[in-house]
């Protein structure tokens, strides 16, 4: 399966499926880099960095760097130490990066690419479910101590190369993070797919590289459709933060590691929800929604320490938020999602008794 990506500037592929390390193969024939760096963090690099070489053909200059896991790859010290290595391996304004791993890699990849020289190209070859989503829109960066991603460019890849054996070393808990984001897509999209994914997803057990192919192709199609009509985010694209706004706040205030970003926004969804049936009348019940998400695997309660004053204090600093009052993006239906900003008297309120309600 081919999907293209149509930017004002350019089109770029995105190949899904179990047999993508060919293209891949073509791709970097076809093009050929005057030297290939690949960036990957240390555990994919142990599962995975030997197929991936493999199909390189070995006429290609080609290194590696290996970062560490997680969001401890996003700092300012391992993108300072990249750029190092790329000089002292002499890439040049034709050689390619290419981000192998999670989002943490792609995005920290990404802006390597997007600064080195101005900017040269670079290519994704997700590995996990939730790299669906942070692959394709051009977004990447870093994070400050002071805060996640914000320190970023928008640089697109030359092409996104989903191989999905890749995926079958995930843990479950990587699997659920990704699928918040799919869950997340599935409202917000006008075709409405969430009693699809509720029929075909019952239990954890259900999460393998098979059956998340259909739904990982409707979250790529959900993206591309809402990024072309927004390239930088000025309108629709906002509506990709349907659940992120209390997520954000939940990763935050956790600390990264405590919680995934998916399942902080899988608990955003939530929250969502609930403010949408206050403002609107949408069609979704909490309870089986809960026993939904619960049956597989998520575990709303790891929150209900938390102090809402604080949650929403988090929320206001998010650099999405506009000065004084947070804006959610909710539903006024499934499939119709809205920005409405609301006081922070409504939102103590209810996050005092969403807290209170999950215990
Ligand atoms: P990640 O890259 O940290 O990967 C999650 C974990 O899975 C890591 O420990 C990683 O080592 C491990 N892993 C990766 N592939 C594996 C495999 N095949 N088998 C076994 N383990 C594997 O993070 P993620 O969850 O993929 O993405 C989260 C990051 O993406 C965050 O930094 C977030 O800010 C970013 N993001 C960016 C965008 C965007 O538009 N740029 C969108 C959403 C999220
Ligand atoms: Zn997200």
């Amino acid at each position: 399966e081919k999907i293209s990506i149509q930017l004002k500037s350019r089109t770029y592929p995105v190949y899904i499926g179990n047999q993508v390390l060919y293209e891949l193969s073509e791709f970097l024939q076809t093009n050929r880099p005057s030297k290939i760096c690949i960036i990957s963090d240390e555990t994919v690099a142990s599962l995975h960095m030997n197929t991936l070489i493999e199909v390189i053909p070995s006429s290609i200059p080609r290194c590696q760097y290996v970062a560490p896991i997680g969001e401890k790859a996003k700092t300012m010290d391992v993108y300072a130490d990249i750029l190092t290595f790329a000089i002292d391996e002499r890439l040049d304004r034709h050689s390619l990066f290419i981000a192998f791993g999670g989002g943490a890699v792609g995005d920290l990849t990404g802006f390597c690419a997007a600064t080195y020289m101005r900017g040269i190209p670079f290519i994704q070859v997700p590995t996990t479910v939730l790299a669906h989503d942070s692959s394709v829109g051009g977004k990447t960066g870093i994070n400050h101590s002071k805060g996640k991603n914000l320190i970023g460019a928008f640089h697109h890849p030359e092409a996104v190369f989903y191989h999905f054996p890749f995926l079958q070393t995930l843990p479950k808990r990587e699997w659920r993070s990704g699928f918040a984001e799919i869950i997340k897509a599935s409202f917000i999209s006008e075709t409405s797919y969430i009693d699809e994914l509720q029929r075909s997803f019952l239990h954890e057990d259900d999460f393998n590289s098979e059956n998340i192919v259909r739904p990982v192709i409707f979250g790529i199609e959900t993206k591309k459709r809402i990024v072309e009509m927004d390239e930088r985010e000025q309108g629709p694209r906002a509506f990709l933060n349907f659940g992120h706004t209390l997520g954000h706040a939940l990763e935050n205030e956790l600390g990264y590691g405590k919680i995934t970003h998916g399942e902080a926004v899988l608990i955003g969804i939530v929250y969502a929800l609930r403010l949408s049936r206050r403002f609107y009348s949408i069609a979704v019940s909490e309870g089986s929604f809960l026993k939904w998400v619960e049956n597989l695997g998520y575990d709303v309660t790891t929150i209900r320490h938390l102090d809402p004053v604080r949650l929403l204090n988090r929320m206001k600093t998010d650099k999405k938020a506009k000065s004084g009052t947070c804006t959610f993006v909710l539903l006024e239906k499934i499939g119709k999602p809205v920005l409405k900003e609301i006081d922070d008297d409504v939102l103590l309120e209810t996050l005092s008794t969403f807290l209170a309600d999950i215990r």
